[in-house]
């Protein structure tokens, strides 16, 4: 039921001969599923090369050309859908129909991307002497090296590779090695819809191995990473050394604001199920709630409705609404945030604790009483873990929300056209949705502000993100 997990390189598909592997498990039994070979130095040096080559062929093609390609990879994508999703519950957790989503949004953001990449325009600008062009053009920005997470395992390699090939660019993409089944497949599409070789390499290994030795690289010219923010942090500085173009999507820690004058109930439902989506474990999932005093009692009581309703269980049975956290860190860390959560005088009203003797399973839960400076109001939870609290005032809200080091996502309901039009500005953040939670699509702009990163994915902002402006003056 899972996949044949191996590397890519130079158009060549590599198992674990004479390599390193480690082992991949599934997060719902602690069992192994099967082992994922590392790259040796060697192998990324060849990638490194081969990426090189890819480059000047792909860039040669045409955007119509190109996306012909893409867009056969999209379609393959869709065919093989219910095997990339059954591959990324196995390995991921998440339950079948969220990867089943996942999987269709991929392959709409390589035919997305394929399109976009038709229009990579340019402009004339107007020049000062007769007789004269001036041309801005765009051109590919070279090799890139992507480095991708655990919690979407297709869709954010998706979103790198897509915009990078749409662009002309080869890229490099190191996936999750605890998530990499859905990469190899999605590659796998790529490859059987044409891709030139060495245009799109896939290596797995010691994270910080691989990443310093393609980022040290002459040949790599754009990092894109998403993950946490202290190793964002380290790779953006990696990146600056060599004087690298960089997109960062790191952590976030989206607050939630719900007036008064919302409807409580729709708004609960709403949001309580965008917050246990993937079991809470994304970067824009709604984080801290701040509910008006009017409407806190009954907004609280439909939210810890839907968390008790909540059926945990494998991702691959019919009727689970949530599946487990994808590894043991994130159980150690849900439970040093109840413990603090306690400490500092926090309520737990449904959940709390491990569920189940086997795999990785957290219940969801709703803390309330908290106070703004304890350890879930301030760090990413990035787990099934919901603190709501009340607020006065509008000037009060957003000064809390705007307190924290973050700036990814945030979330604001209302039924007011003004206070609608206020929140959306007032809010410091990168992408920010108003009595909506569809803030990211293909063709929207994803990124965030302060230590959430910098960069954006998806819309004509995540193209331009592989795409080097060329100022040509002709007399
Ligand atoms: P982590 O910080 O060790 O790793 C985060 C990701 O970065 C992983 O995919 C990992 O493989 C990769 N990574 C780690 N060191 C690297 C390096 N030197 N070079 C390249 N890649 C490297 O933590 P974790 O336990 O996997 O996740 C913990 C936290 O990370 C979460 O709480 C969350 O805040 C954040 N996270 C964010 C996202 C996101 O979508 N922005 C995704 C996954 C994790």
């Amino acid at each position: 039921m899972y996949t044949d997990l191996q590397l890519h390189i130079d158009g060549e598909w590599l198992n674990g001969s004479n390599r390193r592997t480690e082992e991949v498990i599934n997060p719902a039994n602690g069992k192994a599923l099967a082992n994922l070979p590392h790259a040796t130095k060697a192998d990324l040096d060849r990638a490194l090369s081969s990426a090189e080559k890819g480059l000047a062929v792909w860039r040669a093609m045409t955007p119509y050309d190109r996306a012909k390609i893409m867009r056969k990879a999209a379609d393959l994508v869709r065919e093989r859908a219910e095997k990339i999703a059954t591959i990324m519950t196995l390995e991921q957790g998440k339950v079948f129909p969220e990867a089943r989503m996942e999987t269709m949004t991929t392959a709409d953001i390589f035919d997305w991307f394929a399109e976009e990449g038709r229009r990579a325009y340019g402009r004339i600008v107007p020049g000062r002497m007769k007789n004269t062009r001036q041309l801005v053009i765009q051109e590919p920005v070279g090799v890139a090296a992507a480095f991708t997470p655990w919690n979407f395992p297709a869709l954010t390699p998706a979103r790198k590779i897509a915009a990078a090939l749409a662009a002309g660019c080869a890229i490099i993409v190191k996936a999750s090695e605890e998530t990499p089944g859905s990469c190899v497949e999605l590659v796998r599409c790529l490859v059987d819809a044409g891709l030139p070789k060495g245009v799109c390499n896939l290596v797995f290994g010691v994270p910080a191995e691989v990443s310093e030795h393609l980022i040290g690289s002459d040949v790599v010219r754009k990092i894109s990473f998403t993950g946490s923010v202290p190793v964002g942090k380290h790779l953006a500085g990696l990146a600056a050394k060599g004087m690298k173009r960089a997109t960062m999507e790191l952590g976030g820690h989206s607050p939630v604001v719900v007036f008064a004058d919302a409807d409580p109930e729709k708004t609960a439902d709403t949001i309580a199920a965008f917050k246990y989506r993937n079991a809470g474990q994304v970067c824009i999932s709604p984080t801290r709630f701040y509910v008006q005093e009017g409407v806190y009692d009954r907004f609280l009581k439909r939210f810890t409705e839907y968390a008790k309703n909540i059926k945990l269980g494998d991702g691959l049975e019919k009727g689970t609404t949530m599946g487990p956290l994808a590894n043991p860190r994130r159980l150690d860390a849900m439970e040093a945030i109840v413990n603090d959560s306690k400490a500092r005088g926090g309520k737990i009203v449904t959940g709390g604790k491990r569920h189940g003797n086997q795999g990785y399973f957290f219940e969801p839960t709703v803390i309330t009483d908290l106070p703004d400076d304890s350890k879930l109001m301030t760090e990413e939870p990035f787990g099934p873990i919901a603190p709501i609290v009340t607020f006065k005032t509008f000037d009060e809200v957003v000064e809390r929300a705007n307190s924290l080091p973050f700036g990814l996502a945030a979330y604001a309901f209302t039924s007011s056209t003004q206070t609608a039009t206020m929140i959306g500005d007032a809010i410091q953040s990168g992408m920010v949705g108003v009595n909506s939670i569809m803030i990211s699509t293909p063709e929207t702009p994803f990124g965030g502000i302060k230590d959430s990163g910098y960069g954006h994915e998806g819309g004509i902002e995540g193209l331009e993100a592989y795409t080097n402006k060329k100022f040509i003056s002709q007399a």
